[in-house]
């Protein structure tokens, strides 16, 4: 077999072989294949896209290029929910507690933030000495033991993942949907999940700008985890504002917890709520929404998910007096107020915009190994449906370097006004499952 004859083949249509995608993948892995060559049939596959079978494949291939975790030494069923990334978007800090405090076994393996997105280890790595690198069998304990563990990916996990998409990222192929579904799977997969929640974000700041490419993307998710017999379910969710108030690590995790505390915001509140609900039937807790709703809700009230997180936090090695007392976080220098300039409704607020000025404060990476500050970020006092008077605040900026007229500029710039009432937008608009 030839690399240029299967890139050919894509680029005229051509449905590939099981054997030509194991060709291709386990090449590129062992570097017989280099980099040029898979660039050009990753362009192929965007323009081409790949079938339901080949998508199977791709991911199946991907999922065993390297190790596969076992968990099965944990004592229950496991779920997992993966998000496709979003701005402000603290989902499993809070979800994860609710639904371990229920008695579902929540292993999870996360990733780094980069650009405007921001990542869950990053914000975990906020509370001091918190260690994300656990061994297999560490992980093990501490999901039989807490019911939640989150943990960073090993590098031997997906290397296949790991080596393309660092190559979509630099030759534009990242928004692709066989690609970004096997890319998600392979890992969710080989991470030995029973079930699978995907929250599948649309709008501004999200991979998929449409409802229907979101919709598209879910179902070829949930077909994949179905075709490997895992109850796989995913929530198509409006990303079109940031989630929540906070945007920046410490401030996210803050805001976590007062969620925790039954005073967070509504938008997350409610998305852990519907989402926590698809998690405990999946994990066979509970037999309805209705019975899934009372215990999550339950476990706010008298706060067994906040203890969940306290005890995680705490035998990962991380200063659990920062959860019991987050006012302990390091506090940026200043806290400046940006002021509206008109008064009307907020009828847009660009979540990619305000990431990317989060990011530009310290919070966020643009290279990879960029370090980053956790005191930093934004939060904000107005959102979608909100009233707001000329001359008051929009949100506040918390920064170590001062606030630059650029970046007071980009941030006005995320917000659009109308003279019109503009209704709060719902945030999960679909379940989607086989
Ligand atoms: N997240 C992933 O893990 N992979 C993609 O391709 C896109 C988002």
């Amino acid at each position: 077999m030839r690399m240029v004859d299967l890139i050919e083949k894509k680029k005229d249509g051509l449905i590939h072989t099981e054997e030509e995608i194991h060709f291709i993948i386990d090449g590129y892995v062992h570097e017989r294949i280099p980099d040029y060559q898979m660039s050009a049939w990753l362009m192929a596959v965007c323009f081409q896209g790949l079938n339901k079978h080949e998508t199977a494949i791709l991911t199946k291939e991907m999922m065993y290029s390297g190790d596969i975790l076992d968990l099965s030494a944990i004592d229950g069923v496991k779920v997992d929910k993966h998000s496709t990334g979003g701005v402000g978007d603290k989902t499993s800090l809070v979800l994860g507690p609710m639904v371990a405090a229920c008695g579902a076994y929540v292993a999870k393996m996360s990733g780094r933030g980069l650009g405007h997105t921001g990542g869950t280890l990053d914000k975990l790595e906020a509370i001091p000495g918190f260690d994300i690198h656990l061994s297999q069998e560490e992980f093990i304990k501490q999901v039989n033991d807490c019911h939640f563990s989150i943990i960073g990916q090993s590098e031997h996990l997906v290397p296949a993942d790991q080596k393309i998409y660092a190559l979509r990222d630099v030759t534009g192929t990242v928004a692709c949907i066989p690609l970004i579904a096997s890319s998600i799977m392979s890992k969710k997969l080989a991470a030995d999940t029973d079930a699978i929640l995907l929250d599948v974000k649309y709008g501004d700041g999200a991979f998929m700008k449409t409802k229907e490419d979101a919709k598209k993307l879910a179902q070829t998710m949930v077909e994949i985890g179905k075709s490997l017999g895992k109850d796989t379910r995913a929530a198509i969710s409006n990303m079109s504002q940031p989630l929540g108030y906070a945007i920046g690590n410490s401030l996210e995790v803050k805001e976590a917890v007062e969620t925790l505390k039954g005073n967070g915001p509504k938008d997350l509140l409610d998305l852990c709520l519907q989402s926590g609900e698809q998690m405990l039937m999946q994990a066979h807790i509970a037999s309805d929404k209705l019975e899934a709703r009372k215990m999550l809700e339950d476990v706010i009230i008298n706060r067994q998910a906040l203890h969940v997180l306290r005890d995680m936090v705490k035998s990962q090695k991380g200063d659990s007096a920062f959860i019991e007392h987050p006012e302990l976080f390091e506090k940026a220098k200043e806290v400046i107020p940006v002021y509206s300039i008109k008064s009307g409704y907020v009828q847009d607020l660009k979540a990619k915009t305000l990431g990317v000025v989060s990011m530009k404060l310290g919070g966020g990476r643009q290279m990879k190994d960029d370090t980053i500050d956790y005191s930093v970020g934004l939060v904000l006092y107005k959102k979608i449906g909100d009233y707001v008077k000329q001359g008051e605040p929009l949100l506040e900026v918390h920064t170590n370097h001062g606030l630059s007229q650029e970046l007071i500029d980009e941030i006005l710039s995320a917000y659009s006004l109308s003279d019109t009432f503009v209704k709060k937008p719902q945030l999960i608009e679909e379940i989607v499952e086989s």
